[in-house]
């Protein structure tokens, strides 16, 4: 049993006092606490990371461990190993090793799952990714489903076979995101429709990137994923993919369903220079890391900084961890996650008072 004492985010809000946990939350009582306590917050889940700390989804078992063991540090407790667009053998490849990763304890953060970015997307909204792009056919789409790793996919809908493809992810419970998509609105509409006649759940694959832009007239897939309340959206809250105002204006539109996402390359928490990225040089300087061709090649970020951006982006520091931990926790359905409350996993993550990890537990087991 492990006690701690600070200002413990609850469900119902910020309550000074200790929190005893094993495996799981046992008991959160009130105390009285010195002026500088800790902040006690849930574990944030990221369910959009490729890699960082020089390792990748793609590189094997080792690097997903590696990335994991990477992200808990800055108190990601949780995460979805992300897919680049590649050749289909090594996407099967990368399949069958996070679900290795998966079954094994782990040191690090949790690996949820899967998130497949790419090979479904458009040849021209790749943004970063190369281009491997193959058509979501039933055929591919229940090859990757039996793996029961993938928890999301981005999709544009679009492709060939696209909207069925939409259809059979959502009726095997998988998050359908739309990105790295030229679709009209047409398009992003019944593509939403479909996921939720079968009772699924869309979401926009890094809301404002690689997807165009809102206009007057030309709703666009922002405008769509903004205007359906059903839907969800991941940002990248790190001061380069989107500006502050916009992360503000996705969260008047989105509130509940907004997630703070870090879309992390290798190059996270690494030296400037040149890395891989899905057989591409990124180029890593001045906090981005781009491709020859000036696109953002991922980020460099990690989820405490996020938290600490969307603070400085004008949040409450209760919504900023909420965008962080119980949003992506309810996105995926993992109700024993993402708050702290007795009974649900001891995933936690201490922060000084200038929101600096101190601290993380995973499954109340101190890994950081
Ligand atoms: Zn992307």
């Amino acid at each position: 049993m492990t006690s701690l004492q600070g200002r413990i985010l609850t469900p119902t809000g910020w309550q000074d006092g200790k929190i005893d946990f094993d495996a799981s939350i046992t008991k959160i009582n009130q105390a009285s606490l010195p002026q500088n306590a800790a902040y006690i917050v849930p574990g944030f889940i990221d369910v959009h990371v490729h890699g960082g700390g020089g390792f990748d989804t793609m590189d094997g078992i080792s690097g997903i461990r590696g990335m994991a063991d990477f992200h808990v540090k800055h108190g990601t407790t949780g995460l979805l190993a992300t897919t680049i667009t590649n050749p289909w053998n090594n996407v099967i490849t990368a399949l069958t090793n996070a679900k290795s990763v998966m079954l094994e304890p782990s040191r690090g953060a949790r690996v949820l799952g899967v998130h497949l970015e790419g090979p479904f997307v458009s040849p021209q909204r790749l943004g970063a990714q190369p281009n491997f792009v193959v058509d979501p056919t039933p055929e591919r789409v229940q090859e990757v489903l039996a793996f029961d790793v993938i928890r999301v996919v981005t999709i544009a809908p679009e492709q060939p076979h696209a909207l069925e493809a939409c259809e059979m992810f959502a009726r095997a419970g998988v998050r359908v995101s739309i990105g790295h998509s030229v679709a009209s609105i047409e398009q992003v509409q019944a593509a939403i429709e479909i996921v939720k006649s079968v009772g699924g759940f869309s979401s926009g694959t890094h809301l404002f990137n690689a997807m165009g832009g809102l206009e007057g007239r030309n709703p666009g897939i922002v405008g769509a994923i903004l205007a359906n309340p059903e839907v969800w959206a991941e940002v990248i809250l790190d001061g380069h993919h989107v500006h502050f105002l916009n992360f503000k204006a996705a969260y008047l539109a989105k509130v509940e369903r907004l997630m703070l996402i870090t879309d992390a390359m290798r190059a996270a928490g690494m030296p400037e220079g040149k890395y891989d990225l899905g057989g591409q040089m990124a180029h890593v300087r001045d906090g981005t890391a781009r491709l020859e061709n000036g696109s953002l090649a991922g980020s460099l970020l990690t989820m405490d900084r996020a938290v600490q951006n969307a603070v400085l982006a004008g949040m409450s520091l209760k919504t900023a961890i909420a965008l962080a931990s119980s949003h992506p926790a309810r996105y995926l359905g993992l109700s024993k996650k993402g708050s702290l409350k007795p009974g649900n996993d001891a995933d936690i993550v201490v922060l000084d008072d200038q929101l600096e990890v101190q601290a993380v537990f995973v499954d109340g087991i101190q890994v950081a």
